[in-house]
């Protein structure tokens, strides 16, 4: 049976999750924004009118000030947009159980198994597209096409509120002419370099031909070409079924330089509260510990120790943390960024060699509270509870929010 996947990208989600909660907005050139008096004040996102002045994302608010004067900057509100985000998986998850999120906006659907219940896919994507109209006030553009690569393309080529089908008939007229870098996985340096071989669109990747390309771009080379000729086969992976993480960490550049201890441990604690509760999610537990440490002289430098025993509590993961700090701190500069990365990931079913040295009664009760902390915010939101140490600490509240998942 021919696979059928759909590939779902909400349009301009940022801007448009602030759309629902303030429709004054719809009218105005807006952008959504870092703190504009926080370093690094830069457009996370913008509206389609903002978009005709020449804003653009990533660039510092000043800037797209100069280019739309009169350009209302709207605060992010990342709470919303995991929810917007939680919602349309929600409604993925009607029409199929293989839902693989790309990104907090995009999801790939395996629909094969689906069709004898809700339809062809291009029904489904019709479907999806107006539940997502009438029950988030959102719209998404949706690819539907035999493989992800050419989902994934589809679903660009007619934004907003578009739906494209790629067949096995259409693909050489509508995939080949677009310009190699509208492929998956081909990025700006891969583009240059095919660009200074001539090779402009995704057919002039398949007329260079397979042997060529690879012996020009390696093995990358070879899977942008099985890509380009409708071959990729990589299956829609469930959650569980995502390849592990090798490690996991957060960092942060703070809104003002770290200068006292104080401030660099609770800078610390509320990474590893960040840290701590996706290693939770995943159910594992980390053997090492890693920080960075970034000084307003740009020096970088990177530590790390091994835990007396696998843990995965905050308090210990910024404990140790914050001792690898004191060790590493000699100069005392103050530090502009700072991160905590939990390493050597396991499982907390394996079974772990038992130290005479850790205080297993305590960590017990640590991990019942730090569960039922996961458990409050999950159900009142991130800011229902927050460690009092964090209320004076160096981070901004937008900030301290933004790290819990
Ligand atoms: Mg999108």
């Amino acid at each position: 049976m021919e696979r059928t996947v759909l590939h779902c990208d909400l349009d301009n989600f940022f801007a448009s999750v602030e759309c629902v909660y303030d429709p004054t907005l719809a009218n105005v050139p807006f952008a959504v924004c870092g703190d504009p008096k926080e370093r690094h004040g830069i457009v996370l996102a913008k509206n389609q009118i903002a978009k005709q002045f020449g804003v653009k994302t990533a660039v510092p608010i000043w800037e797209a000030k100069q280019l739309c004067p009169s350009l209302r900057l709207v605060e992010p509100h990342y709470e919303r947009y995991m929810d917007f985000s939680r919602r349309a998986r929600a409604v993925y998850e009607h029409y199929t159980d293989m839902v693989e999120a790309f990104g907090i906006d995009e999801c790939w659907l395996d629909v094969t198994g689906s069709q004898m219940l809700f339809g062809s896919g291009e029904q489904i994507a019709k479907e999806i597209n107006s539940r997502i109209k009438n029950e988030l006030g959102l719209t998404v553009s949706v690819g539907v096409s035999f493989n992800k690569c050419f989902a994934k393309l589809g679903s660009d080529l007619n934004k907003p509120n578009g739906i494209s089908i790629i067949s096995r008939d259409n693909f050489k007229s509508t995939v080949w002419p677009l310009p190699v870098e509208s492929l998956l996985w081909v990025g700006k340096s891969t583009k240059t370099r095919m660009n200074n071989l001539g090779i402009l669109t995704i057919g002039d990747i398949v007329a260079f031909g397979h042997d060529l390309i690879t012996a020009s771009f390696g093995k990358n080379g070879e899977s942008i070409w099985r890509n380009a000729m409708g071959y990729d086969c990589s299956p829609v992976l469930r959650e569980r079924e995502l390849p592990a993480a090798k490690s996991i960490g957060k960092s942060v550049t703070g809104s003002r330089d770290l200068v006292t201890e104080e401030e660099i441990f609770t800078t610390f604690l509320a990474l590893a509260e960040n840290v701590s509760e996706k290693l939770r999610k995943c159910s594992l537990l980390c053997g090492t510990v890693q920080i960075h440490i970034r000084d307003t002289y740009l020096g970088i430098t990177e530590h790390q120790t091994r835990l007396v025993q696998p843990t995965r509590l905050a308090s210990e993961l910024a404990q140790t943390g914050m001792e690898l700090f004191k060790k590493n701190w000699r100069r005392r500069i103050p530090v502009r960024s700072i991160g905590i990365r939990a390493c050597e990931l396991m499982c907390d079913c394996e079974s772990i060699q038992l130290s005479f040295e850790y205080d297993y009664q305590k960590a017990i009760l640590l991990e019942r509270l730090e569960t039922s902390v996961d458990r409050i915010r999950e159900k009142y939101g991130k800011n229902a509870l927050m460690r009092a140490s964090l209320m004076h600490s160096a981070l901004t509240q937008s900030e301290r929010v933004s790290f819990l998942p």
